[in-house]
């Protein structure tokens, strides 16, 4: 699409079939964390949940445009973007009404490549995209991967988080093989983690053991001022800077941005 690719942003994935994973908590978080690294970033909701939109203080009940338009192409993401008025990034909203889109993707032409093909329109004015999924491996959840270079997914270290694993991963296999060649996933994020239960001790050292470097440095801890955050339309990095989750996801940003961004002289 650009004539200068490397000026693209890089988009990613915040994915786990699973719902209550920590998703939205995430991409919201890391999306305010890297806009006050200086990043340009634009968060996309394709959860009819909405609640990356509400968490980053967009009222998905007054929405204009949403995701929902772009993706059935009555809209563009320039027209249906918002600023979140706190957290520093732009936002691409998603409400119930996200929950038709499902149904009616199916009978369109290109109807995986959707978001792919409305993204690269804007992609040259940020830095990075981030996706936020809903919690099921649907249509929508493809459109996401077919746009995404990278996967990040995060999890908690409990008992079946390794088995929940195979079946994201073998449709993020599916997708690099058949839709997506760029696809790969980027890494697991440990999230909610309490260092006082040895159980997910031991899962996290099996995480790294059997993911390697795919597992970020970075982990987050269950810290409450990340659960209250969303009620006051503010990602947790904005409303608690102090928090210790707040600072893990600032961290998180730092990693994420050493692994893969781009540098800022490189950029037009
Ligand atoms: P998902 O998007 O995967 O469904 P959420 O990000 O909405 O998951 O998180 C599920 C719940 O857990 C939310 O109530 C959220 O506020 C809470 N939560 C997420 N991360 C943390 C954390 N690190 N510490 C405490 N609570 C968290
Ligand atoms: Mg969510």
């Amino acid at each position: 699409m650009s004539s200068f690719p490397s000026s693209s942003a890089r988009i990613f994935c915040i994915a786990n079939q699973k719902g209550g994973v920590g998703k939205t908590t995430t991409t919201v978080n890391l999306a305010a964390g890297m806009a006050q690294l200086g990043q340009r970033v634009l968060v996309v909701d394709l959860d009819p949940q909405g609640n990356a939109t509400m968490g980053s203080g967009v009222d998905k009940r007054r929405l204009e445009h949403s995701v929902y338009d772009v993706l059935l192409g009555g809209s563009q993401v320039a027209d249906a973007r918002q600023t979140s008025p706190r957290g520093g990034y732009d936002v691409l909203g998603a409400n119930r009404e996200l929950a038709g889109a499902e149904v009616e993707l199916v009978d369109l032409d290109e109807r995986e490549r959707r978001l792919k093909t409305a993204l690269a329109v804007v992609a040259h004015e940020y830095d990075f995209i981030l996706i936020d999924c809903p919690p099921a491996l649907s249509l929508l959840t493809l459109n996401g991967l077919c746009a995404a270079h990278g996967v990040i997914v995060p999890m908690q270290c409990e008992y079946f988080a390794l088995e929940g694993l195979s079946d994201l991963v073998n449709t993020i296999r599916q997708v690099h093989a058949n839709l997506n060649p760029e696809l790969q996933i980027i890494g697991l994020l440990r999230v909610m983690f309490d260092p006082r239960i040895t159980l997910q001790q031991q899962v996290s050292e099996q995480l790294k053991g059997h993911f390697g470097d795919k597992v970020f440095n970075t982990v987050i801890p269950r810290n409450v001022r990340l659960a209250e955050a969303p009620s006051y339309g503010q990602p947790g990095v904005v409303f608690d800077p102090a928090s210790k989750g707040a600072q893990a996801f600032v961290q998180f940003a730092h990693e994420m941005i050493e692994r893969l961004g781009r540098p800022r002289a490189a950029q037009g």
